[in-house]
């Protein structure tokens, strides 16, 4: 068993009585973090709360394009860059989809080191958050208060307004992967109902590991032993599970006067289950409104109903690609063949590449928000 840095017994005190922040984010990973970095030159008071240490908990195959990891100031934490995608199905052993900018594995502890370097003076505090009630966060460490509310906490939507949807009814996927040792020179997908019949493949490459996993989008579907079926089939051991409850759809992303980004507002595509640039562009939109809040540029409200907007005006991409993605379990034999050899045509990868990326683009991360403010000396 790993031994997790995480705090506990006594290094855990409680809060203290009547503890407070101007803002509370609660979840410390994509979402979270970038919010956090979001607010480095607002001079306030920003508490970052997460039941483990920063980068303690990977979840994820950590791939995401290249471009948003450079543009988010966190390109040393990348591992490997590729430039096309080797998709294998029952018929067609191997065939290669360009694409039209690249994808990189990074390493998980540096990108959330990174990111939270780059936040000014966010405070960071290990608790488990447990509810809410009105601008007061329950945890395990007693409560605290803020005007400002962020729930990052994933899937769980801890945050959230009545009783929360939990699988398999919710509106969920599921991915389990392992990490062994090993090489390899492609990001590799399967799409082969002998692993899943709703869902697919991978192999990630990170440098000297490999991210060997299986994704469905019907929660109801074990993905246990397809990984085992998978990880065997490629020579390699099954170390290192990890895995998560992926959401597909997507969830108010402002209720209740709590702003959700990320995997708690649904902010993960349908169809590729692509989560961590979807948390770097929703957490930057909600952060640069709760900028125009601390700045005085807009009220709460106003702030809670343009983030809502925002992320609602994403509706129609989000909804085609669940269509795709629900479509999967149907096409199997020729046409999925077909399909398959058709993005062999560099033109046709690129064009969809193209649009798909167009969704969240890299170049919504710059500007970077502005530097923080250089800590005042302490008169002596
Ligand atoms: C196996 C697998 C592989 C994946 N691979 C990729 C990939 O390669 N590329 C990609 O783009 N997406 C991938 N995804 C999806 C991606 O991981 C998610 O979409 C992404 O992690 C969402 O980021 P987030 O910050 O919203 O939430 P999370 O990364 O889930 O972070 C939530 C944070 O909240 C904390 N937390 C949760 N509950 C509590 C609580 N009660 N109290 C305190 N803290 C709490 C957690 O510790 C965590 O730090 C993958 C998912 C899975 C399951």
């Amino acid at each position: 068993m790993p031994v997790r840095a995480t705090k506990r017994g006594a290094a855990r005190p409680p809060f203290l009585p009547g503890a407070d922040a101007d803002v509370l984010i609660c979840g410390a990973s994509f979402a979270g973090l970038t919010v956090a970095r979001e607010l480095r030159a607002t001079g306030a008071r920003v508490l970052v709360l997460d039941r483990y240490e920063i980068g303690e908990r990977q979840t994820s195959a950590c791939a995401a394009p290249t471009e948003w990891l450079r543009n988010m100031g966190v390109e040393a934490s990348i591992r490997q860059t590729f430039g096309s995608l080797l998709v294998h199905t029952p018929q067609v052993a191997k065939a290669r989809w360009t694409l039209p900018w690249t994808f990189s594995t990074f390493d998980y502890p540096s990108l959330c080191e990174g990111l939270f370097e780059q936040s000014g003076d966010a405070v960071f505090d290990t608790a488990k958050v447990e509810g809410r009630t009105g601008t007061t966060v329950h945890t395990d460490r007693g409560d605290v208060t803020a005007g400002l509310i962020v729930d990052a906490l994933g899937w769980r939507r801890v945050l959230g307004p009545g009783a929360n949807v939990q699988p398999p009814e919710a509106a969920l996927s599921r991915g389990l992967e392992v990490h062994p040792n090993g090489l390899g020179a492609d990001l590799e997908l399967w799409i082969d109902p002998r692993y899943v019949d709703a869902g697919y493949g991978w192999s990630f490459p990170a440098l000297d590991e490999l991210r060997i996993g299986v994704g469905s989008f019907d929660p109801h579907d074990p993905v246990k032993q397809p990984t085992l079926r998978l990880v065997d089939d490629v020579d390699a051991s099954p170390d290192g599970y990890q895995g998560n409850w992926i959401p597909h759809r997507l969830r108010p992303a402002a209720e209740d006067g709590v702003f959700f980004a990320g995997d708690s507002a649904g902010h993960c595509l349908p169809l590729t289950a692509e989560g961590i640039r979807m948390a770097f562009y929703f957490g930057i939109a909600c952060g640069r409104e709760l900028r125009a809040v601390l700045d005085g540029r807009s009220t709460r409200d106003e702030a809670l109903a343009s983030y809502g907007a925002f992320s609602a005006s994403h509706r129609f991409a989000f909804e085609c690609m669940y269509a795709a993605q629900q479509s999967i379990r149907h096409l199997h034999g020729r046409p999925l063949d077909g399909v398959t050899r058709f993005f062999t045509r560099r033109r046709v990868s690129e064009w969809a590449f193209r649009h798909y990326l167009d969704i969240a683009p890299p170049s919504y991360a710059v500007p970077s928000p502005p530097a923080a403010r250089a800590v005042a000396a302490v008169a002596a």
